[in-house]
């Protein structure tokens, strides 16, 4: 294998290792090159000008919003809203869905992963995107990873067959399991914000950074948003209580973070009491 693409798989192996890590955030407005030569340090520091101290960036209030995303095609991403807004029911968006050719990932999958469990539940779970064993069988969250949420769902009462409806934001599976890039996000979730408005949870749970950012339209990132009740507005005004929570496939990789899950499932129970959903 040439050079280049082995020190490309070894970054592409430190970043994900990253990631299992919790870093998922840059914490510094510039890159820092790492390699450079180190600078020499000032000889004579005490004769330096006082220099203001940099300012210490605080936490906004609420998420940081994302801003405009770069599409290589915007068109596509408004084909996709506009075919989403005309459908008026489940049915219609899931045929929708299936027709749409604009995402090139369906090319490479074997199937249209739409989703699984009651519609109209009172929760919705929105992950990722479809895995091996998704694709495969052509349904969310049935692999490894979805037998931990179900478990977990099922602790506080939940299951498929009544208690919650769910989805990801991508419907087709990135070759190789890759993160997918902005503009395959924008376009399903012109759809998955349709899927949401039909399902009509009462509540919203966003398993993971890709989900949570992209739903709640942030830069913010797993760790910083999960466990806080987020709020996403639907088109009639409606403000849906929304939990970003990890995802699954993490805690697998990291179970010291389960602890922290189940924080966010006895807050899920307890929200749906207040809203006299169970
Ligand atoms: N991970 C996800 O985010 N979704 C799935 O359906 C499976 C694994």
């Amino acid at each position: 294998m040439a050079e280049t693409a082995v020190l490309r798989e070894d970054l592409a192996a430190l970043l994900r290792w990253y990631v299992d890590q919790g870093l998922d955030e840059a914490i510094g407005e510039e890159a820092v090159d790492r390699f450079a030569a180190p600078q020499p340090a000032p000889v004579a520091a005490a004769a330096q000008p006082v220099r203001a101290p940099t300012p210490i960036r605080t936490a906004a209030p609420g998420p940081a919003p994302r801003g405009p995303v770069p599409l290589e095609s915007p068109q596509l991403v408004e084909d996709a809203r506009v075919l989403a807004e005309r459908c008026t029911s489940l049915a219609e968006l899931e045929a929708a869905v299936r027709a749409f050719e604009g995402c090139a990932l369906k090319r490479t999958a074997k199937n249209t992963v739409f989703a699984d469990g009651t519609p109209g539940a009172p929760v919705m779970i929105v992950g990722e995107a479809p895995g091996a064993d998704e694709d495969r069988l052509g349904k969310p969250f049935v692999g490894v990873s979805g037998q931990l949420m179900d478990r977990m769902m099922e602790a506080i009462g939940l299951t498929r067959s009544g208690g919650f409806y769910i989805t990801n934001i991508l419907f087709w599976r990135p070759p190789g399991n890759r993160t997918p890039t902005l503009a395959e996000q924008a376009m399903c979730l012109a759809f998955t914000r349709r899927h949401i408005e039909l399902a009509k949870p009462k509540l919203l749970v966003l398993a993971g950074g890709v989900a949570a950012k992209a739903v709640l339209d942030t830069t913010d990132g797993i760790m910083r948003l999960r466990g806080k009740w987020a709020s996403y507005r639907l088109s009639d005004g409606t403000e849906l209580p929304t939990m970003p929570t990890f995802h699954p496939a993490y805690l697998l990789r990291t179970p010291a973070s389960k602890r922290q899950s189940w924080q966010d499932l006895l807050a899920i129970d307890k929200k749906l009491k207040e809203l006299g959903a169970r």
